[in-house]
């Protein structure tokens, strides 16, 4: 059956690792026989400039309608003071399709080991799974002139689904274990988030589970990388976490995210910016959106071998030394991209 694909291709670089992106799709969907058709619709700061809302309503509807939402970057520094915000239509969109669990991978590839901050990265393969719906962000906050207050909420449900969604991945993943991450010698949601760990794991029986402290976590994360193959965690601690991690690699520009939603629809996006600095120049790195557009074969589609076809030809594509400026070579985001198609 014919898949539907919306893409949001925004501001910024954004246009221009979106054709990047859809590239490759098209090249893969020959090589693999998937069929699918695109929706472009106007998100963020261009929906802003031309509609006068970041979300605009047909932008929701045709998301909505969606297999699977690929995104690009949004944002530009002419709004930073504007009333209206290129952001706010992200928050939105999350909002209004449920999209509860964040999924960033992070692999350091051996021939961009060099621009690691770290010297022990040599074969860090793992995923971070936050949660997106919960805890501090959306509980009480209070401020007085000589106290505050942040209210920390989270149900077992909303508990139980990232949980499940963290041994689901960690299932289909060769060394199947995961980390689930909380502070439960302090934390009243971490002691509940830790119970309901342990009985989910009881379904699971071939994903090992171990429980790691947000602290000590983030210590192993630079001292020892390796340890880890699927963690997952809470809102706010998945918020730092995975800044932490993506900073392991170096560089923004090689690394995809998604984000699922209540009714198995999921969004793809780079997680860098809209790189204003860099615009309309041709030489971003198209990287982080063709890797996305393989995480939305994998996660949305299940076409294993489509996204497997994608990342070989991107690694083969830095072993042969093509680099684009933020990587340290010079190759342009279409040089880059012909290397990848020609890779494949
Ligand atoms: P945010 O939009 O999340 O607030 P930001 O504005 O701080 O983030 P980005 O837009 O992600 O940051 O860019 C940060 C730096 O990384 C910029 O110098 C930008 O040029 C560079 N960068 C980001 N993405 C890419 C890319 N795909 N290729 C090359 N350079 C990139
Ligand atoms: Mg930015």
């Amino acid at each position: 059956m014919t898949k539907k694909i919306v893409t949001l291709s925004g501001d910024g670089i954004g246009p221009e690792i979106m054709e990047a992106g859809l590239e490759v799709l098209a090249a893969v969907a020959e090589k693999i026989g998937f069929d699918y058709v695109l929706e472009a619709k106007d998100f963020g700061g261009v929906a802003i400039d031309k509609q006068g809302l970041p979300l605009p309503a047909e932008t929701l509807v045709a998301a909505k309608n969606a297999d699977a939402i690929l995104l690009a970057a949004i944002g530009h520094p002419k709004y930073n003071s504007a009333k209206v915000r290129p952001e706010q239509g992200l928050l939105a969109i999350r909002k209004a399709l449920g999209l509860y669990a964040n999924v960033r991978p992070l692999k350091i590839y051996s021939e961009l080991k060099g621009l690691s901050p770290i010297r022990n990265v040599e074969n860090v393969d793992f995923v971070v799974i936050r949660e997106l719906t919960g805890g501090v962000y959306f509980g009480e906050h209070t401020l007085e002139e000589d106290k505050a207050r942040d209210v920390n909420d989270y149900t077992a449900d909303e508990i139980r689904r990232i949980l499940r969604f963290a041994f689901e991945t960690a299932r289909k993943r060769p060394r199947k274990l995961v980390t689930s991450v909380d502070k439960q010698n302090v934390l009243a949601t971490s002691k509940l988030w830790r119970k309901i760990a342990d009985e989910v794991a009881l379904d699971y029986p071939d994903v090992t589970l171990e429980h790691q402290l947000v602290d000590s976590c983030a210590m192993l994360l630079i001292t020892n990388p390796q340890k880890f193959d699927v963690i997952v965690t809470e809102n706010l601690f998945g918020d730092i976490l995975t800044d932490e991690a993506s900073s392991l690699a170096g560089t923004l520009g090689v690394m995809p995210s998604s984000s699922h939603g209540v009714g198995g629809l999921a969004l793809y996006e780079p997680i860098h910016g809209s790189a204003p600095d860099i615009a309309g120049q041709g030489i971003a790195n198209p990287v982080s959106m063709i890797l996305s557009v393989a995480m939305m074969l994998r996660e949305s589609f299940e076409l294993e071998n489509g996204a497997t076809l994608i990342e070989n030809a991107v690694e083969k594509t830095f072993t042969d030394g093509v680099l684009t400026q933020d990587l340290g070579g010079r190759a342009t985001t279409k040089e880059m991209t012909d290397a990848i198609l020609a890779r494949l």
